[in-house]
């Protein structure tokens, strides 16, 4: 059984070891995750090369999802790499103080403006929020707290602020010149971190086009203040992650479960990808198989409607990368073997303005009230695969396309899977069987099957897709 929830995996130290990637490639990868927060431009370079040779040599396309650093505000660095904080101590932050050398009552701060955003009982969460500080005065540009939480605390470790409202700009210095290295890797996504605004995300495109680099655009939602102009970020960008780490700490973790599903049902209603990122597998960074409540997790994912499931540390720097995509893999089969996640009553009563909106609206359609076993679409842009995965079905959908970069995008979406297909036929007929040959010589059709093909115009002006045809395989179209 094809897996339709699509598996994404932060690359790292542990997948750089000898047959890793190998076996994550036989496990099921779909994309990898190149987080710029850690390694050199260097490193990213030569993992993406690893994949795409990966890629092809076992036919198996695997896309490249580059993610930014963004505006992430840490402490500086301990004398002696960490320490200790007792409850109810006093602890300071500081923009002057040696960033090398904190200590049990002080450390640096790398983001500047923290004293002109903080007031007498704003809350700090530290380090995911295993640390809480709240602060009780600022002097100059030092902020001092009294440590609520207290615990190990270790160099360079996030600080947020509970409840947003920090002004960091989404894209830093660091972040546009890794735009360019961005754009020598050929990735099919680049992950925005920390956007506030739809602007952050129309910024973030322009430099990437000026790059020279046509990839989507993820936001992901990890500040508060994102969800009060959730619309404007969806509609801005071409997926969206619900980067539950920073969120919930910006939120309140309690608060996470029901923003997970609004914000998977309002970027599939808007067309968009949805991912679904951090903590999936957790404890998978240390032991062979998940929890009981990891399973629970990735399968309420699945259910909610995600494109994409991630994993980070569990693949970039746990003892188990391999066996946490086996487990995200099993998890889904199962899950998506349940009705609710095959029925759709999304559009049921819109108009359309667009022929190939429609068409792809009524292959779905026909797909979930019909025998059929898989649906066949031709795609210059990727736009008609895309309107179709945002229905839900249990029918996979087989994009068929000439282009690398589509595929690329295409790969990430729920139920699409990307074949490579170039072809100069003026025939229709000639074209369907063309496109069943395929199918049949991939392993994922058979005599007898019946296949909805979508496609445009053969000759002339490449237009969009504007006819439907339902085949069996073997009535006269037998390849
Ligand atoms: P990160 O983003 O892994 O880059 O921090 C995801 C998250 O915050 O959940
Ligand atoms: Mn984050």
């Amino acid at each position: 059984m094809l897996r339709r929830t699509k598996i994404l995996a932060t690359l790292g130290p542990a997948t750089d070891q000898p047959g890793v990637l190998e076996g994550m490639f036989e496990a099921g990868l779909d994309f990898v995750r190149m987080n710029f927060s850690h390694g050199s431009a260097q490193d990213h370079i030569n993992r993406a090369n690893a994949v795409r040779e990966l890629s092809l040599k076992t036919g198996r396309l695997v896309g490249i999802l580059a993610d930014l650093q963004g505006p992430k505000i840490r402490i500086a660095r301990f004398k002696d790499t960490k320490v200790f904080l007792d409850e109810g101590q006093d602890f300071s932050l500081d923009i002057n103080f040696d960033p090398l050398a904190g200590d049990n009552t002080q450390v640096g701060i790398t983001y500047e403006p923290l004293a002109l955003e903080v007031k007498p009982g704003s809350r700090l969460l530290l380090d995911d929020g295993r640390i809480v500080l709240d602060v009780v005065n600022v002097e100059n540009m030092r902020v001092n707290c009294k440590v609520i939480v207290g615990g190990d605390l270790s160099n360079n470790k996030g600080i947020n602020l509970l409840g947003g409202g920090l002004s960091a700009a989404a894209l830093t210095d660091k972040d546009k010149e890794d735009i360019k290295t961005i754009a020598i890797m050929k990735c099919d996504y680049v992950a925005i971190s920390f956007p506030r605004t739809a602007e952050d995300l129309h910024e973030a495109r322009r430099l990437l086009v000026a790059a020279g680099c046509h990839a989507g655009i993820v936001a992901k939602v990890e500040r508060a203040e994102a969800l009060d102009v959730i619309d404007e970020i969806i509609l801005a960008s071409d997926a969206v992650m619900v980067a539950r780490g920073d969120l919930g700490v910006e939120i309140g973790d309690a608060n996470l479960p029901a923003v997970q599903k609004m914000l998977i049902k309002r970027t599939r209603e808007l067309n968009r990808v949805a991912i679904t990122a951090t903590q999936m597998m957790e404890s998978m960074i240390d032991n062979p198989i998940p929890t009981r409540a990891e399973v629970f997790d990735v399968a309420n994912a699945v259910y909610d409607g995600t494109d994409v499931i991630m994993l980070s540390a569990e693949t970039a720097s746990g003892k188990h990368p391999i066996k946490a995509i086996e487990a995200m893999h099993r998890v889904c089969i199962e899950a998506e073997k349940q009705a609710v996640v095959r029925v759709s009553s999304h559009r049921i009563d819109q108009r359309f303005e667009r022929v190939d909106e429609a068409i792809a609206m009524s292959t779905m359609y026909l797909a979930n009230h019909t025998k059929v076993n898989g649906i066949a679409a031709l795609t210059e842009s990727g736009s008609t695969p895309l309107w179709m995965s945002r229905i839900s079905s249990g029918i996979p959908i087989f994009a068929f396309s000439p282009h690398s970069e589509t595929l690329g995008r295409v790969t990430l979406y729920r139920g699409v899977f990307p074949v490579l297909f170039t072809h100069d036929l003026k025939d229709h007929a000639e074209v369907n069987r063309a496109i069943l040959a395929k199918l049949k010589k991939r392993g994922v059709a058979v005599n007898g099957d019946t296949f909805i093909i979508t496609k445009g115009d053969l000759e002339g002006e490449q237009g969009g897709t504007n006819a439907l045809k339902v085949v069996t395989i073997g009535e006269g179209l037998t390849p």
